[in-house]
């Protein structure tokens, strides 16, 4: 980690367009822009070249320990939850519309940071981002109670008025990756904040300037000192602390099942509530009855949407004997065609991966899978020498028990493989340690629910892949995760049931 704190007005981003607020090198705790107290930085590269964009403040335990203050701060005494959920919704919805005026910036910062192509970001990231805000402004004002005809046989003739009521599970840490920053700041602080909730965010090393800048729209949308905290750090030690942290009353992660593990072991000893989105390895279905025309372009960009680097990304592909030379011919002609490069090039379709890091994990699995008799029809190396550029891959000869096949590569490579029996198919696609997203192809409505419900997944997608809607929860099954974002069901993550028992 370099040490030198920037002063610079000059980003390297700049001449692609980009501009980086200097408060984004900073830090928001308790409404204040701050350096990290032990004034060190880290740098935040652009992974088409490996140039360092600029330093970002270097949270640790100290930094965390000041947020999560300030948030129990905001949380207890504030003006925060003495607002109104209507007003508490006007400002969510506010933030919406500030990010909305601000699309292009968003979208050119995103595609700095990240590297995904800058029309990809303009197109879903941050619409997707302004539409979870809105979609959460609107629940504000209906998250309510019931009330209990209560039967207490020990009470006899005794009248009771018994009512629940939803209140904030109080201060949330939050822990989010670099694939899709902005939409995955929005998809934790979204329900955060409509629930009344305050937060400690910390974006990932590799992509904090989209946090960072919405920051500045949370304070210009209006939310009180403390409310939203945002602390950039490393995991091990930013990341580690939060999830520690006896402070806080709710850790919600986004990454790696690994480290979902390790925030698990660290959120045990106060038991506090955890909500996990974690890794996937995504059966693709193609059956015998499938609209070719559609399954074809569905399969690829199932797999090299954002790089592969989607916990959802379709990574094994399971195709009709039948169908199966045509399907990964068509897979492997689309993977060959797309033009990979620069995010801010007009004609990028794929960008980098993130981080050298990235590259070289994507790397080892495609020198796993040669060696062990995996056969590339598309791809199956780097990309350039400059930059963290990985080809388009399609994998065949692929089997069960194969590192390739079995592990979340989170890179552009899929792995094809034939069936012929749809029971066989089913257990496969079944037989992994993850369960979030699955996709079947077929014209059969019957064989289509009946798969839908036949397979483990957090999602099933029926001739489409990758649609998102902030009404829809997403999250997994087995290791890929506890709770589910999105949807009404993100609220349950951020909110406590209270029993209320009257005797009349
Ligand atoms: P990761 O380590 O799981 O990172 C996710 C977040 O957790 C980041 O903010 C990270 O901080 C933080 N973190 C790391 N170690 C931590 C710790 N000990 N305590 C608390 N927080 C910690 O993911 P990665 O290393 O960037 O990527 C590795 C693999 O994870 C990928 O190849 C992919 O398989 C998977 N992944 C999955 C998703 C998903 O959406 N499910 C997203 C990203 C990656 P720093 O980044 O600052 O270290
Ligand atoms: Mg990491």
């Amino acid at each position: 980690m370099k040490t030198k704190s920037a002063t610079s007005a000059k980003v390297n981003g700049a001449r692609n367009g980009h501009t980086v607020s200097p408060k984004a090198r900073k830090m928001l705790i308790n409404g204040q822009w701050v350096a990290a107290l032990s004034g060190e930085t880290f740098e935040t590269f652009d992974p088409a070249t490996g140039e360092v964009i600029c330093k970002i403040a270097a949270g640790d335990k100290a930094d965390i320990d000041l947020a999560v203050k300030a948030a129990r701060a905001a949380f207890e005494t504030g003006p925060w939850r003495r607002l109104t959920a209507s007003e508490r919704g006007r400002m969510i919805w506010k933030l919406a519309d500030l990010l909305e005026k601000n699309l292009e910036e968003f979208a050119r910062l995103e595609s700095l940071d990240n590297g995904k192509p800058l029309g990809v970001a303009r197109a879903a990231d941050v619409p997707l981002a302004v539409d979870l805000f809105r979609y959460m402004a609107g629940w504000t004002t209906k998250i309510h109670g019931r009330t209990f005809p209560i039967s207490v046989p020990y009470a006899p003739g005794a009248l009771f008025h018994a009512y629940t009521q939803r209140e904030p599970v109080g201060v949330v840490g939050q822990i989010i990756p670099w694939n899709f920053p902005l939409l995955m700041a929005a998809w934790k602080l979204g329900p955060a904040l409509a629930a009344g909730c305050t937060v400690v965010l910390k974006p990932a090393e590799q992509t904090p300037l989209s946090a960072l800048r919405l920051g500045e729209l949370i304070q210009e949308a209006g939310f009180p000192e403390g409310v939203v905290n945002i602390v950039t750090g490393l995991g091990e030690t930013a990341g580690a602390a939060l999830a520690g942290h006896p402070g806080v009353d709710k850790i919600a992660f986004t990454g790696s099942t690994e480290v979902g593990k390790i925030i698990v072991r660290a959120a045990a000893n106060d038991l506090k509530k955890v909500s996990l989105e974690l890794g996937g390895k995504s059966p693709n279905i193609i059956l015998e009855d499938a609209d070719l025309e559609t399954a074809i372009p569905g399969a690829a960009s199932a797999i090299f949407f954002n790089h592969g680097q989607c916990c959802c990304a379709g990574s094994r592909l399971y195709v009709h004997k039948k169908h199966f030379n045509k399907v990964v011919e068509g897979v492997a002609a689309a993977a060959a065609k797309i033009k990979v490069g620069p995010g801010h090039l007009p004609d990028t379709e794929m960008g980098p991966l993130v981080s050298e890091e990235q590259l070289n994990r994507v790397m080892g699995f495609l020198q796993s899978g040669q060696a062990e008799g995996a056969k590339s029809m598309a791809g199956g190396g780097r990309h350039g020498d400059r930059g963290y550029f990985v080809q388009p891959t399609v994998l065949v000869n692929t089997k069960p028990g194969m590192k390739v096949l079995e592990e979340e590569i989170f890179g552009p490579v899929v792995c094809a493989v034939p069936f012929t029996d749809a029971n066989d198919v089913l257990a496969a696609a079944n037989n992994n340690i993850y369960g979030l997203a699955a996709a079947v192809w077929t014209r059969d409505v019957s064989k289509a629910h009946r798969l839908a419900s036949q397979l483990r997944a957090g999602t099933v997608w029926v001739n489409c892949y990758n649609i998102f809607d902030a009404a829809l929860p997403f999250g997994g099954y087995k290791q890929s995760g506890w709770g589910r974002e999105m949807g009404e069901e993100a609220l349950q993550l951020y909110t406590e049931t209270k029993a209320v028992c009257v005797r009349l």
